[in-house]
């Protein structure tokens, strides 16, 4: 870069070492983009399967062995994508539809149900790269609503589809379609019927095609108001430094009229972008919808440049408390910060960085 020779002296000097300046944090720049691009970055991901009142007290062992083998399992197929050098975006997209095969988590089999008797599925996916979004709401047909919103992010010009034509999308894309039977879950069920009788509603007949009623009640993996938010979600970074967030759910127990959360809300409970991190969160969708509260995350980091940590915790333990909007949420930057943070009295949880073992969590008082 040439100087401007016509200025005297010292002001010819500062204009010129300015311009130093900037060459070398530009070539600084692209160094650091063309090391990434050669896969610079250790791989992480983070994983939850929802947030509540979920104490030692109230679960069995054997259910604890269950939800922790569930999302280690979930951890371990994002770990291998990301090891063999795959994308967040596959990472996240393999780990959900495992989750959603789980019938111990709200999402897929083992989704809550509807007050009317369905099972009504949301789910959304974003890239961190491209920042291109997927999301669907309402899905009853689709085995994996991840892989849906997936498809709706890569083949459609749209963002979001709902109801029966995001499954009509579904089935024209060739994604695996189920009956809705596939979705029940005797557990479940039985919470859906607790549920209305408490409230004093309707319990809806059994949906057809399922086994019928058993004669003794089923065991329940949690007392009734135990788990109540049970979405699943993950956060990736891979190699070449780009982020993603996945989300799915079944939404909340006895939900009407349609009713859709944050899971599949751009920005509420799903978000990512290489500019700042990415975002899952879980709890009462209708906090994190109206507090935005995956995209603040990514806001404070991107503008105020907080630590991630920093960042969760204002939203999730300030904003949304001071709202009595129950959750959590998981979060990941593409300098590898991992963070949770949950108002609940827990979370199930995983994270992983590459070369480092898996640490779970359920509870509060775990690290
Ligand atoms: N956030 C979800 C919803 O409101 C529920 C959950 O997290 O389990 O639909």
């Amino acid at each position: 870069m040439k100087c401007l020779r016509r200025l005297a002296g010292p002001i010819m000097l500062s204009i010129c070492s300015f311009a130093v300046i900037l060459t070398t944090s530009k070539t600084a720049l692209s160094q650091t983009t063309s090391a990434n691009r050669a896969g610079a970055h250790k791989w992480a991901v983070v994983v939850h399967g929802g947030a509540g009142v979920i104490e030692r007290s109230s679960m069995t062992r054997e259910a604890e062995a269950k939800y922790r083998a569930g999302i280690t399992e979930a951890i371990n197929a994002a770990a291998a994508v990301l090891d063999k050098g795959g994308s967040s975006l596959d990472a996240v997209q393999a780990a959900i539809e495992l989750l959603e095969d789980n019938p111990m988590f709200n999402a897929g089999r083992g989704a809550v149900f509807a007050a009317d008797g369905t099972n009504q599925l949301d789910a959304a996916i974003m890239d961190g790269k491209t920042m291109q979004a997927g999301a669907v709401a309402d899905v009853r047909r689709t085995r994996h609503p991840i892989s849906l919103a997936r498809a709706v992010m890569e083949q459609s010009p749209h963002v979001m589809l709902v109801g029966t034509g995001a499954d009509d999308f579904a089935a024209h894309v060739h994604l695996e379609q189920v009956p809705p039977s596939f979705f029940f879950t005797e557990h479940r069920w039985q919470q859906l019927v607790d549920e209305l009788k408490k409230q004093g509603m309707p319990v809806p007949p059994r949906p057809e095609g399922v086994p019928p009623a058993p004669a003794t009640a089923v065991a329940m993996y949690e007392s009734p108001d135990a788990h109540k938010y049970g979405t699943v979600g993950v956060v990736a970074l891979d190699r070449n430094g780009n982020v993603a967030a996945g989300t799915s759910t079944g939404g909340t127990t006895a939900k009407r009229w349609n009713r859709v959360g944050d899971s599949p809300i751009i920005g509420a409970g799903t978000y990512a972008s290489n500019q700042s991190c990415a975002v899952s969160g879980t709890g009462v969708g209708e906090y994190f919808i109206r507090l935005t509260v995956a995209r603040t995350i990514c806001a404070l980091v991107q503008y105020k440049g907080m630590p991630l940590q920093a960042a969760v915790d204002e939203v999730v333990q300030k904003q949304l408390v001071a709202v009595h909007g129950d959750g959590g949420v998981i979060a990941l930057t593409p300098d590898g910060q991992m963070a949770w943070s949950f108002n609940t009295p827990g979370m199930f949880r995983a994270r992983r960085t590459e070369g480092a073992t898996t640490q779970t969590g359920i509870y509060r008082d775990e690290p």
